[in-house]
């Protein structure tokens, strides 16, 4: 994953990335897995949450154009 990334909040450009794993159900639909980035400011703590499925798709899209 490669994000561009500099912290709302105090403006920093070192973080973490995490994995994460969230049940998600829509209703009338069975249960699935939604894997999720947690990106972290390793100064402040500011976390961002995004959706990995829209993440990979939209790198995907990059790469093509590359
Ligand atoms: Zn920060």
């Amino acid at each position: 994953m490669s994000l561009d990334f500099r912290c709302l909040k105090c403006g920093s450009d070192k973080y973490q990335v995490k994995t994460c794993i969230i049940p998600e159900k829509d209703p009338g639909l069975k249960l699935e897995l939604g894997k999720y980035y947690i990106k972290t400011c390793l100064l402040c703590g500011y976390t961002e949450m995004y959706n990995a499925k829209i993440l990979d798709k939209n790198e995907e899209v990059n790469l093509a154009k590359n």
